[in-house]
């Protein structure tokens, strides 16, 4: 099946205000652009040194956004044009966007990763590095960083409950964050989880932001 018929079998399976970010990691441009010509603008990166010559190379109107690890030292490459940061997994990286942000003199919308799954290797921050970060003074002064919501990865398992409890988990986490420090907030709305083998898991558990790559652009190599 092609690129395009992908794309639509999936968008069909979405209800409305949950968005796909088509991960493109390893991908030519010659099939992200087969998907931006079926009228796809949201992809997804996970490596800053990978994302900036396809944005350069591709159309202007694509919104990119950095899924992966992201290196304190990588920030000001993407910090041009970055559209969503959804890998954000400590105060010294927002600092880093922010000071990045204000160089750049924008402000740069970020979600903060939260560690759900079972495996260490995933990354993100637990419930107390997120309350420390919201409480903390720091994050108060970082004019050119929005907070928009919360992402995270579940474990790698067939266990379907398993991953659905731990998007259950994300979800009541964003729930009671939201209550507590975003009240007033409409910017805060995002809950960014699920991949290829369980975005439809994500959905039923509340997310607004599917990432698929393999489900679309076929196996990675
Ligand atoms: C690679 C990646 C995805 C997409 O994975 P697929 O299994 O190919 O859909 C989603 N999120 C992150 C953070 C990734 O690194």
């Amino acid at each position: 099946m092609s690129i395009q018929k992908h794309l639509q079998e999936i968008l069909s399976a979405l209800p409305e205000g949950v968005r796909l970010v088509a991960v493109s990691k390893t991908r030519e441009a010659d099939q992200i652009m087969e998907a931006y010509l079926a009228g796809h603008r949201d992809f997804g990166e996970s490596k800053a040194q990978e994302m900036v010559p396809k944005y350069e190379a591709l159309p202007k109107d694509i919104r990119w956004h950095m899924v992966g690890h992201l290196q304190r030292n990588k920030v000001k490459q993407i910090a041009p044009f970055v559209h969503l940061i959804h890998s954000v997994d400590s105060p010294r990286l927002l600092k880093e966007i922010h000071k990045q942000g204000e160089k750049h003199q924008r402000r740069i919308d970020c979600l903060l990763q939260i560690h759900i799954a079972e495996e260490s290797t995933k990354f993100g921050m637990d419930q107390q590095e997120l309350v420390d970060l919201l409480e903390s003074d720091l994050y108060r002064q970082l004019k050119f960083v929005r907070i928009c919501g919360l992402m995270g990865m579940a474990t790698f398992t067939e266990d379907s409950q398993k991953v659905r409890g731990e998007f259950r988990h994300l979800r009541e986490q964003f729930q009671l964050v939201k209550e507590k420090y975003f009240s007033s907030d409409d910017a805060f709305c995002e809950l960014s989880m699920g991949m290829s083998d369980d975005y439809l898991l994500g959905i039923e558990e509340g997310s607004t932001m599917v990432r698929v790559g393999s489900a679309i652009f076929g196996q990675r190599s």
